[in-house]
């Protein structure tokens, strides 16, 4: 598939619920708008079991929230396309070229990053040799392959107190590691974890290394971050969630970002490049919630349609 004039008022980079909501809006703003999506449209929401924290939703399974808002950005009009994006490249005219994997080349005048993050890597030995043979980053995904065992979970946000949690359901025994003496996690999902008799856990602790044999993971090796003492916690599963890097590296040009890559943005959520907004998780922005990325992405896709027209009426394209 080839596409080389300009067929598109905006791209949408990523089908998270940034890129669904911007769908949607664009759609509802009579733009041509496409959603490029490597994978199947949902995001985060796929990684994520029951929401219970989306307005007049009480409690909504993630896959049953991305299908609702993938189905509300096609009745728009709005196409999703599963294409890998690799590259996107503003260029002399102001246009934009988005590239894929796959060899097709989208051009229009503006694009919406929606791509989200990936899992941030403790960078320790073993951790990429049982990867999927118990090393995960994703509690849905992968717990109910714990069930009866004994897992490790790392981090101290949000992710790691809700999927420790999560676990239980599966696990005998979940041990929370934590390199700090408090969380950083809001209070309610502590709450939440203290009251959950099959969780322990393990403050002021490092992991140093994941060991195992043939058959997986077998323990952990931990340092204590205050004394410094070394010792062995013996679990089949190790689930990491210690934050993610926002993947705006397929930027092309030099962009505003701040010491973690995340896309500093004004307040119609345009990037430094004219004509490339970014919106959700790879946004510097103090949280990152399904609501604020649907909030970013509703001033999204309405700035386009202002950009657009203002662009038209100075250069006349
Ligand atoms: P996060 O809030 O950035 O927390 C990362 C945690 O990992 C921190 O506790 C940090 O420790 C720890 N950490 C970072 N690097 C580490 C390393 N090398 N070794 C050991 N520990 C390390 O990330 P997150 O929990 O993935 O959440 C990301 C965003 O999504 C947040 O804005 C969060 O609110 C949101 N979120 C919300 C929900 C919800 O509301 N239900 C669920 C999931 C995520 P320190 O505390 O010591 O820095």
């Amino acid at each position: 598939m080839s596409q080389n004039s300009l067929d598109f008022d905006t791209i949408i980079v990523g089908a998270g619920p940034a890129g669904l909501t911007a769908g949607m809006y664009a759609g509802r703003g009579m733009l041509k708008a496409i959603i490029l999506e490597s994978k199947v449209p949902g995001g985060e929401l796929l990684n994520t079991e029951k929401i219970e924290d989306y307005p007049g939703f009480e409690s909504i399974l993630g896959r049953d929230l991305a299908q609702k808002m993938a189905a509300h950005a096609v009745k728009f009009g709005t196409s999703i396309v599963q294409e890998t994006v690799i590259g996107i490249h503003r260029q002399q005219d102001g246009n934009f070229e988005v590239k894929t994997e796959e060899g097709t080349v989208f051009r229009a005048p503006t694009v919406i990053l929606t791509a989200g993050g990936t899992p941030t890597k403790l960078g320790v030995p073993g951790e990429m040799e049982y990867a999927g043979r118990g090393v995960s980053y994703c509690a849905v995904c992968d717990g109910a392959f714990f069930k009866g065992d004994t897992v490790a979970v790392v981090g101290g946000g949000d992710a790691a107190v809700e999927e420790a949690d999560y676990l239980t359901r599966y696990a005998a025994k979940v041990y929370l590691i934590h390199r700090r003496d408090e969380f950083r996690a809001s209070r309610i999902l502590q709450e939440r974890l203290f009251a959950n008799p099959k969780i322990e856990v393990i403050w002021n602790t490092k992991v140093e290394e994941l060991v195992g044999d043939a058959s997986g993971l077998k323990h952990l090796v931990l340092e204590d971050t205050v004394t410094g003492a070394r010792s062995e916690l013996p679990a089949q599963g190790c689930f990491i969630f210690i934050g993610f890097r926002p993947n705006s590296a397929l930027i092309q040009e030099h962009f505003a970002h701040d010491a973690g890559g995340y896309i500093i943005t004004d307040d119609r959520m345009m990037t430094s490049i004219p004509g490339l907004f970014a919106a959700g998780d790879l946004r510097v922005q103090l949280t990152r919630q399904i609501t604020t990325a649907v909030g970013d992405a509703t001033t999204a896709a309405i700035a386009v349609e202002k950009y657009l027209a203002e662009r038209r009426s100075r250069v006349g394209v």
